[in-house]
């Protein structure tokens, strides 16, 4: 099984019809889908997910951004998985991702990057949590 981390396909990337590329690029790599689900985040779970950011400058539109639209989250597992899948999603911001990256090939913009990655052991624990507390 490896490692856990938790992965939300933003309203951006399932308005745009981008959830099977984008979830196609995890499988062809070799990650595992545990948990997977269609969901519209609300804005109390917007808040949590994002402590880290509530009192930031960006936070009000991404939070407008993040609870416009069905997502899909899911927790995909693997050797490393955590860093592996935050090197396919790329930079934040999609003007200046790497080509070959999920942001650098799709997004051209700092908000609506398609893709939400856990960033550490710590986050990937508390996410998982947040969004498949069954999995707990
Ligand atoms: P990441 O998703 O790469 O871990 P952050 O945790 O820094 O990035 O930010 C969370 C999300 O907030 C980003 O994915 C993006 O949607 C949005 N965001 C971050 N910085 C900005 C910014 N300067 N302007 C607008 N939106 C931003
Ligand atoms: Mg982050």
């Amino acid at each position: 099984m490896g490692e856990r981390t938790l992965v939300l396909i933003k309203p951006d990337a399932v308005r745009r019809g981008l959830v099977g590329e984008v979830i196609g690029r995890f499988e062809r790599k070799g990650l595992a889908i545990d948990e997977m689900r269609l969901r519209t985040m609300d804005p109390a779970l917007a808040d949590e997910h994002y402590a880290e950011h509530v009192d930031k400058p960006f936070y009000p539109p991404l939070k407008e951004f993040m609870t416009s639209g069905p997502l899909v989250a899911m927790v995909l597992s693997g050797d490393q998985a955590i860093e592996v899948v935050r090197a396919l999603t790329g930079a934040t911001d999609g003007r200046k991702a790497a080509p070959g990256t999920i942001r650098g090939d799709f997004s051209l913009s700092n908000r609506e990057n398609l893709v939400h990655a856990s960033d550490s052991p710590e986050s990937a624990k508390r996410e998982i949590e947040l969004w498949f507390p069954e999995l707990a």
